[in-house]
This record gives C-alpha cells, structure tokens and sequence, in this order.
C-alpha cells in the first residue's frame, strides 16, 4: 500500500514490511530507527475553517441554530466549542439552551420553528437529550436540507445509496484527514469497531463508498483481535478507554481513534500512556482527569504505522466538518 500526497510522502509498504520484520520493536531498521506517525489533525482542522471563512467574508451569510436540552456539563462544552468555532469562521449563530424539564413537543415546536425560518440555515440538536424526549422523533423532525450534523434517515439513507448530502461530521472529518495524508482507501482492508449512527455506520458506508473492503465489528463480535489484526485501515469508536491494544493492530496499520474517554486512576494512566505517562499524570493532577481514545496509546505505538492522538485528533476535525456541513447547507439552499 503506498501513500503519497505531496511533500507528505510516506512509503507505506516500507511501513508494513519493516514492521512486520520486528524493526519496530525499537531496533535500527533498514530505514533508520522506526517511529509511529502521529496523525494531528490541527493543521487540517484550522485549514477546514479558514476555506470556510474565506467563503463567508466573500459575502455569504450562514447562521446555524445550535439546541441544548438539560444540564450534562460534556453537552455544554461541545456546543460550546461549536459556537466558539462559528464566531471563528463568520457563521452567525444562536444558542437555544433549554431546561431539563423541556417536554418532547416544546422541542418538536422549536425544531419546527427553526425549520420554517429562512435566516436558519443549519439545525443542530445536541445529543444525548434528556431520556424523557424521544431521540429519534426529534431527528426526524428535522428538515433535512437543515440537517447539518447528517443524523437524518434521508440523509443517511442517501449516505447508504452512495449519494451523500451531509455527512456526519466525525466520519467525514476521518476521511478528510486520510485524503490529506494520502492514505490509501481503494482495495484496502478497513475495519471500523463500533456501528453507532454518528460514527461508525456512516465510516463504514463512507470507507465502502471509496473502495475499501470494509468489515464492521461491534460488541458481538467473536474473536475481535482475529478480525481486527486483518485491517490495514482501522477505525474504532467504541467508548471503551484503551480498549484496543496491540494484539488487535496489524503491524503497519493506519490507526484512527475516535474514543473520547476520561481517566484518572493514576495505574490505568500509566498503563496506557508508557513513557508519557508522566506528563499525563500531570495533567490528571490539575485537571481531575485525562482524556484517552478506545486505542491503548503506548502499545498502538509499538505496531501500528499511523495513530491519531487523543486529544489532538478526530475530535478537531468533528467541529471542523460542523464548520462545512453548515456552510454547504447555506450554498444548496441558496442555489
Ligand atoms: P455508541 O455507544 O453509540 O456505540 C458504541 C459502539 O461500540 C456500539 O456499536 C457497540 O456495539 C460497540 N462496542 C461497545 N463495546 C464493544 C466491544 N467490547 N467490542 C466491540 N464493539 C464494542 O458510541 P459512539 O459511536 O457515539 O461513540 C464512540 C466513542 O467515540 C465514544 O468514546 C465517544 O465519546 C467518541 N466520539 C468522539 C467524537 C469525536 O469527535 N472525537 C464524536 C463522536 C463520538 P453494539 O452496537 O453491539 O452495542
């Protein structure tokens, strides 16, 4: 498999045969001492923004509409960082922070209204909402021309169709950070852990789309690591911190974690982080906690050829992607 794009030009299939040799257990190796690529995604993240900013100042007016039920602090500061994010790029944006006690069609009613509004140009519904509003009814509620987070079923069913609108931004931002890499995706083998609606089927469908042989693992899987070590590409967005350890990578493999999970037990941080584990423990110790993906980083870096980092990593490119989405929806209503 070979990966080029530009001045990043990576041989990969140097990548996988000097692993599969054992270079990688830190021996000099044919091609200098081997060292896993970290695949930071902050670059990409700001170059994503600053295109869609560059379209707004030339005078295209986008305002996304961002929905909040209840108190969940995590839900805070995604729609936070999602604000923060709009005033960045120029999209005008609006706030609706609803209480805890917000009923299923006080909901559907602001839904509505934000549909109905042409100033609106994206409807985001920040999930999870409280158990007591029914998920799904207030999904579909949402106009799929205003569906900027893709979670719609005509917009998934057009994903599945190969004819995608809008996209799920995690997934999609994945695959703008592959593009940018030049990692390969035709005839590989990918795997994606985890088929939730917002990551993992729609990495799936998108991997498929672009001629990978895809096989989607989930918590029913039998032997997991026997499927997994089979994939060139893998993705996994499980939820389970460190989950994914080095029996499951195939020697070379591209890596991408989606998993955003808290530690702070001061022996899983040691565990998982090897000889930086220090500098975590660090962070732990200001911050209460440390943030790390489905993939147990230290031994990820012992096999695989590319890893993205947690934080640093997809999570960036999630708002990024929000950034496009909403931007896209102003130009195809406008057209
Ligand atoms: P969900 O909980 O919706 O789905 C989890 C999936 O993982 C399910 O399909 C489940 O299988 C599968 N799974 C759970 N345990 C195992 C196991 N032991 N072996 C194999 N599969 C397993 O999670 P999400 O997709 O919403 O999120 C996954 C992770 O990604 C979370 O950590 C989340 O915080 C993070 N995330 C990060 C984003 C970012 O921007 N970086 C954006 C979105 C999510 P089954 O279907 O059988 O139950």
């Amino acid at each position: 498999m070979s990966l080029q794009k530009g001045t990043k030009s990576i041989d990969h299939n140097l990548v996988i045969a000097d692993r599969q040799f054992g270079a990688w257990k830190g021996r000099k190796s044919a091609i200098g001492n081997f060292k896993m690529i970290k695949l930071e995604a902050a670059e990409l993240a700001a170059k994503i923004k600053e295109d869609v900013k560059a379209e707004i100042d030339g005078g295209l007016r986008v305002c996304l509409a961002a929905v909040r039920v209840g108190d969940d602090p995590a839900s805070a500061v995604y729609v936070r960082n999602k604000i923060r994010a709009c005033e960045e790029v120029g999209i005008r944006s609006e706030h609706h922070a609803l209480t805890e006690s917000t009923s299923g069609a006080e909901l559907l009613d602001l839904v509505a209204s934000l549909n109905a509004r042409d100033d609106v140009d994206g409807i985001l519904v920040q999930l999870p909402l409280p158990r007591a509003i029914n998920e799904t009814a207030i999904i579909e509620a949402i106009n799929p021309a205003k569906d900027v987070d893709g979670f719609h079923p005509v917009n998934a069913g057009k994903l599945a169709m190969g004819r995608p609108v809008f996209v799920p931004c995690t997934p999609a931002g994945i695959m703008e950070l592959l593009d940018d890499r030049g990692v390969e995706i035709r005839g590989v083998n990918a795997c994606v852990v985890g088929r939730s609606q917002i990551v993992g089927r729609p990495m799936a469908q998108l991997l498929l789309q672009r001629d990978a042989t895809v096989t989607i693992c989930h918590s029913r899987t039998r032997d997991l690591a026997a499927v997994t070590r089979t994939a060139d590409l893998l993705v996994v967005a499980i939820g389970r911190a460190g989950f994914i350890r080095g029996e499951h990578i195939k020697p070379g493999a591209v890596v991408i974690d989606v998993g955003m999970n808290k530690v702070s037990d001061s022996d899983e941080v040691r565990a998982l982080f090897g000889s930086e584990a220090e500098k975590r423990l660090e962070v732990v110790a200001k911050r209460g906690a440390t943030l790390v993906g489905d993939v147990n980083p230290s031994e990820a870096a012992e096999v695989a050829g590319m890893l993205t980092p947690v934080p640093g990593g997809v999570g960036l490119l999630t708002v990024a992607m929000l950034m496009k989405n909403t931007l896209n929806a102003a130009r195809l209503r406008r057209q």
